[in-house]
Parts: structure tokens; sequence; C-alpha cells
């Protein structure tokens, strides 16, 4: 029998996984990337697997659904994890990465992978030939001739929804006497920079943000903002007290010189591994630049700040999972081609690095001429990848990240809330292992 051919369309965290899974399965893969000749609105540079905002991770607490989702890739030997875990940054409960070592490392072991052809291009149309199979994993801002090339494949035309980057600036430019080191309850080390305000320094803040101009953003519709990726400003238009309620909660944190309490505080989180520039963490926006620059200055300690990236909003797209894609990623209409990561309508980056894996499996399975067991609801990757996106209850899919929510109740009553959560981690946990020996099985 010939050998597949196997093309894999995007470098960026889904498709960098999918293709090493794949080739760790003894199977060659091309490697589709069209930066650096064709940019995208977000992306920086032309390596591999760019994260394009902030440098988190999300929580490695086991009580968290972001903690499970590690725990579980880890069982599945996902590969970007174990790379992202070597580029960690001090970050409290959280892995977050220095964005230019993770990219490197990961373009690193694509390049030096035998069986991995990285082919430098952007690719526009999805010829289908016999033994070719395609993995689409061209993320949020996939290039406008090939979301056209899906529309005409599927016959719909792609979903789309808003989200913002958030600045960063130097630590040098930060003036330290009025920062502190600490982290949210005392998680982890003291790994943030705490930026506090009192009540009028925050009125200040609020007044400034609210009134700066916005940049306008083609097709903008505000209905489509994707809730955990909101413009600071956009959440502070639905109230003075948003922002002290949401991104700039004071809790679990020092309290300000004169022993009260802060009203606000602005964290700011490490971004690489020589700990020179930080994020501001949750200050998402699309406010001019000027703007920006004016507006976060009033930020007590950021006052001199120097930004080394603002913030920006962008369109992202992805496709009607539940009504053109069959449960292993195939489209309908052409099962040749699958479909991975965050054009699927996940969210988060190590959502879209499961993606990778998960679609890998199902076409190394179905190359073998197996079948996967089907994936355990009870396990974050189940409920998000399987009952989640393939929920055609609802007439337009919503993008969504990990959360406890999609798990089911546990069939005894717990009544603390952490150790609920920790009962449906163990559960997780031990039906994924069962998975896994079916799957090793067949
Ligand atoms: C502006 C923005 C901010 C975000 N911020 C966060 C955040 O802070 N935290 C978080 O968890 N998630 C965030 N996300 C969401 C998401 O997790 C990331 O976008 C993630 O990188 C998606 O992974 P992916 O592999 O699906 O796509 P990407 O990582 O975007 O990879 C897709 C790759 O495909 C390439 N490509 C596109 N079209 C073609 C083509 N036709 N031919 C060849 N190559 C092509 C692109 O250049 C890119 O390298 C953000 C997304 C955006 C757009």
């Amino acid at each position: 029998m010939a050998t597949p051919e196997i093309r894999i369309v995007g470098g960026g965290l889904a498709g960098c996984e999918a293709a090493l899974q794949l080739a760790g399965r003894g199977r060659p893969v091309e490697l589709y990337e069209m930066r650096p000749s064709v940019p995208t609105p977000a992306h920086r540079t032309d390596r591999l697997a760019e994260i394009v905002c902030s440098n988190s991770f999300k929580s490695t607490d086991p009580a968290t659904a972001g903690g499970l989702l590690k725990d579980e890739l880890a069982r599945l030997d996902c590969r970007l994890l174990a790379i992202a875990r070597a580029c960690a940054v001090p970050a409290g409960a959280a892995l977050a990465v220095d964005r230019e070592q993770f990219a490197a490392a990961v373009e690193a072991r694509i390049t030096a992978e035998p069986l991995i052809t990285l082919r430098r291009e952007e690719i526009a149309r999805l010829e289908t030939a016999p033994e070719r199979w395609w993995i689409v994993a061209t993320g949020p801002l996939t290039s406008p001739a090939l979301q056209h090339e899906l529309a005409t494949l599927t016959g719909r035309d792609g979903l789309h929804f808003f989200d913002a980057i958030a600045p960063t600036v130097t630590l040098a430019s930060l003036d330290h006497a009025k920062l502190e080191r600490a982290a949210r309850y005392g998680k982890g080390g003291a790994d943030y920079l705490n930026a506090a305000m009192d009540a009028e320094q925050y009125e200040a803040f609020y007044r400034a943000l609210t009134a700066a101009e916005r940049l306008p953003v083609k097709d903008f519709d505000r209905a489509a903002l994707f809730e955990g990726c909101q413009p600071l400003e956009e959440i502070a238009d639905s109230g003075p007290q948003s922002l002290v309620f949401g991104p700039l909660r004071p809790v679990g944190l020092p309290r300000l010189p004169s022993g009260r309490r802060p009203h606000a505080v602005v964290q700011l989180r490490q971004e690489n591994a020589a700990g020179t520039l930080f994020g501001l963490v949750g200050c998402q926006t699309r406010l001019r630049w000027d703007d920006q620059k004016r507006v976060f200055r009033l930020i007590p300690g950021l006052e001199q700040a120097e930004f080394v990236r603002l913030g920006q909003m962008h369109r992202n797209f992805y496709v009607d999972t539940p009504r053109v894609l069959r449960p292993d990623f195939a489209l309908r209409t052409e099962p040749s081609i699958r479909l991975a990561g965050q054009i699927t309508g996940v969210e988060g980056y190590v959502e879209s690095i499961a993606g990778g894996l998960v679609t890998a499996l199902h076409l190394d399975a179905e190359l073998d001429g197996r079948r996967l067991p089907p994936w355990p609801y009870t396990t974050i990757i189940g409920a998000l990848h399987h009952s989640f996106l393939f929920d055609d209850t609802s007439e337009r899919l919503t993008p969504m990240n990990a959360n406890f929510g999609l798990l089911p109740e546990l069939d005894r009553p717990v009544k603390d809330k952490r150790d609920r959560k920790l009962a449906k981690r163990e559960t997780a946990l031990a039906d994924l292992d069962l998975w896994l020996e079916m799957a090793n099985e067949r």
C-alpha cells in the first residue's frame, strides 16, 4: 500500500502538536506555514508556534480546568506541553512561558524530526488525491484565500468572534518603589508585580480609560466579543466598578503602605526568561496607541513605562463544527480533510494544542484501519472536543475555553467546592487511563 501523504497546514500550536504526534508514530508529514512570506495581523515573527498575546498557559492548580487539562495532556504524551514546561517563567500557580524560547524550542524540535518536512508557503487550495490527507490547523487568523476555500468545500461561510491583545512593558522602565511583588492568595512564589490603586487613583484611571478613543475594527460587532478576552474598556463600559470585580480585583493581595486594602490592582506577569519584560494581566485593549500609553501610565509605578507591544483587537475565524465536521474532525463533505485547533471552535493556547493532538490521534487510527474508542465525557478533552463542539442544539457555535462547567455532576454529594473539583478530576483521570488502555488494545 502507498505511504499516506499527510499535509498539515499551519505551523501554529495545533499544527506543530499534530505534526510531532504523527511523526512520533512513524508517519511522514509535510507541514506548511505561510509566514514569513504571508503575514497575519497578530503574529510578529516567522517562528512556528508563536503565541500571539499573553504568555500564560493558565493554571496548573489541580482543582482548575486548566490544571486538569494539562494533567490529561501529559497522560497523552503531549509534546508542546512538555516543551512549555521546559520554557516556564515564574508565574505563581500558572504555567507561563518565555514566548521566544518556547517558539524556538518547538521549531528546533520540528526541524530536527526527520519525518517532518517543513514548507514555508501559503496553502490556498486543499487539492484532494488518492492517499492524500489534510489537517487544516490555520487558527483564528486563517488566510482569506483558505477561508474562502473552506467555505466552498463545506458549502457554508465561516463564523467569527473578536478578541484583543494586552500591552507589554519593560521592567527597567517601572517605578519599583510603587510596585509590590506577590501572587494572589500567596499561590506559588511572589511572581507578579502588583500596582495598587486607591479609590481616587482608580477613579482617574477609569475616567481616562472610558473617555479614550477606540480604534475602529472592521465588521466589529460587540455581541461577537469573546467573553474571556474582552478589552478592558468594553468591560469598563458596563459600570464604574466593573473592573474592580473583574480583571483589577484587589482580593488576595497585599495592602497599601497605609495598611488599607487597595481599591483596585493591576497585575504584571513576567514574559521572558530574562525577566526584562512584563505583560499587563487582563488589560487587553483596542484603544488608539497614543491613548493606551497615556491611560496605562496613570497606573502607579507605570508613569514612565516603556511599551514594547501595544494592545490590538482581531477578528477570529472558526467553522460551524456541529454542522460541517464529523466527530473525528473530518469535513462531512470531504473526509480526507480534517481540522484541528482553534479553527474548530475551541479557544485558548492549551485547548488548541489539545485539538492538534486529538485530530492527529483520530487520523493515525483511521490510517491503521482502527477507530478510537469514544472520548470519556468526564474528561475536559472529551467534554470540550466531543460533547461541546458537536452539540448542534444551539443555532450558532460559540467558542469555549476549558472549564469545569463542561463536566457532568458527580454521582455523590461533595459539599466543599474545591473537593468537588478534585473529585471530578479523579474521575476524569481514571476514565482517561481506561480510555488509553482501550485505545492501545485496538
Ligand atoms: C489576537 C489574539 C489573541 C489571543 N490571545 C490569547 C491568549 O492570551 N491566551 C490564549 O490562551 N489564547 C489566545 N488566543 C487564542 C488562541 O489560543 C491562539 O490564537 C492559538 O494560537 C490558536 O492555535 P492554533 O494552532 O489553532 O492557531 P495559530 O497558533 O494561530 O496557528 C495557525 C498558523 O497557521 C498559519 N496559517 C494561516 N493560514 C495559512 C495558510 N493558508 N497556509 C499556511 N499557513 C497558514 C498562521 O501563520 C499560523 O502560524 C488569541 C488569539 C488571537 C488571534
